[in-house]
């Protein structure tokens, strides 16, 4: 497992910073970034970037390359932990970090602070936890590219989550309020509710039940499906009002599966008030009754971060993986051996960096 672990974080200096900076601009082309050509993008002298990179590795935010046949460092996810949380920090959407208030399937949550002293959620994606099985599955995802990168991958969920929640924020739907995106990580609005699944009781069951099917119809009608639309994902307030959150996966109306997951979204809700609930109703969205009344989706895809292969990438690795909640402690494991004994062909996928070293 991969925790948010910033405790070295006001120990790294500028020069640090620059090197580490330097192997997420090299993580481009290299799993692993060889030294000479740190020196050469990060432009330190040969003795201050070995200093640098003897702490970032003490530091575990990178890690030596254990194969014979191969040398230099790879950038782990606390490296762009705290390449992330320095960016977030410059910026001022975060000052400090607190507690941990959720771990999801692929991502860990985290409540923050700003300068004013407001309170956050701070989401790290932590994609390749889950999607280790679906990707390994997609042998020509792998083929191609035989250095999959986790911190690609969870990126993009990021720039998609992001996106959406900006969208459907602006459009009046009840969703936290997206405030800053660094790299894998999203800050957003703190919802002071419960997740579905752990409500006890409500007191108008059918209440509750109509206005999520209506949710439903009303993304469906602006040309979205929120995909993994369940009582994990569903917060529900003392004033029993609604919010939606975890959106990386929505799909456009025109999805060439949109109907099985406008189905699947449907069919989560009718089951769990059925068994929490014992709410049976005879009434449920059809994706035939669904009339386009605006394109938020084409919108959101405009928005340039959904050119077609981005978008594939991202499906191959997390469509499969939705409503698949067992193992996850063991993925992870998987997912480090896999990178170790995948002998890179300096083929990664290519990230598109907001890193400059100055
Ligand atoms: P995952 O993609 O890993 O499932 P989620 O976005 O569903 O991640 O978040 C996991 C959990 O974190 C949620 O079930 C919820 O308890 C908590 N959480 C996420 N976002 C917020 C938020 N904006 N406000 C309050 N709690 C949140
Ligand atoms: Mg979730």
């Amino acid at each position: 497992m991969v925790n948010l672990d910033i405790r070295n974080l006001r120990y790294l200096t500028k020069q640090d910073f620059r090197v580490l900076t330097a192997f997420e601009i090299a993580s481009k082309n290299h799993e692993y970034v060889p030294i000479e050509l740190l020196i050469k993008i990060s432009k330190c002298s040969q003795s201050a970037c070995a200093r640098s990179i003897s702490i970032l590795a003490q530091f575990k935010l990178i890690k030596p390359c254990v194969s014979r046949k191969e040398n230099g460092f790879r950038l782990t996810f606390a490296g762009a932990d705290h390449l992330a949380l320095k960016a977030l920090c410059n910026r001022g959407s975060v000052q400090s970090v607190g507690n941990q208030i959720g771990v999801g399937k692929e991502s860990d949550i985290y409540v923050v602070s700003n300068e004013s002293h407001e309170t956050f959620v701070l989401k790290l994606h932590r994609l390749g936890r889950t999607s280790f099985r679906a990707v390994k599955n997609t042998r020509d995802y792998l083929g191609k590219r035989k250095s999959a990168s986790w911190q690609y991958l969870s990126r993009l969920a990021a720039e998609r989550e992001f996106a959406y929640l900006r969208i459907l924020f602006d459009n009046g739907f009840p969703v936290p309020k997206p405030l800053d995106q660094s790299r894998h990580c999203i800050v957003m609005e703190f919802i002071d509710a419960y997740p579905l699944r752990s409500v006890g009781a409500i007191e108008n069951v059918s209440k509750v039940y109509s206005e999520l099917m209506q949710l439903i119809v009303r993304l469906a009608e602006n040309g979205l499906i929120h995909g993994d639309f369940n009582e994990f994902n569903i917060l529900l307030a003392d004033d029993a009002s609604i919010t939606i959150i975890d959106l990386p996966q929505m799909v456009s109306i025109d999805h060439k599966n949109a109907e099985e997951y406008l189905n699947r979204d449907v069919d989560c809700i009718r089951t769990f008030f059925e068994k929490k609930f014992r709410f049976k109703s005879e009434e449920w969205p059809k994706f035939s009754e669904i009339q386009r009344k605006s394109s938020l989706d084409r919108q959101v895809a405009a928005s340039g971060h959904f050119s077609a292969s981005k978008v594939r990438h991202y499906e191959d690795a997390r469509i499969e993986t939705i409503g698949d909640d067992s193992d996850v402690d063991n993925i992870q494991d998987n997912i480090e051996k896999h990178i170790v004994e995948d002998k890179s062909d300096g083929n990664c996928i290519e990230v598109e960096d907001e890193a400059t070293v100055p």
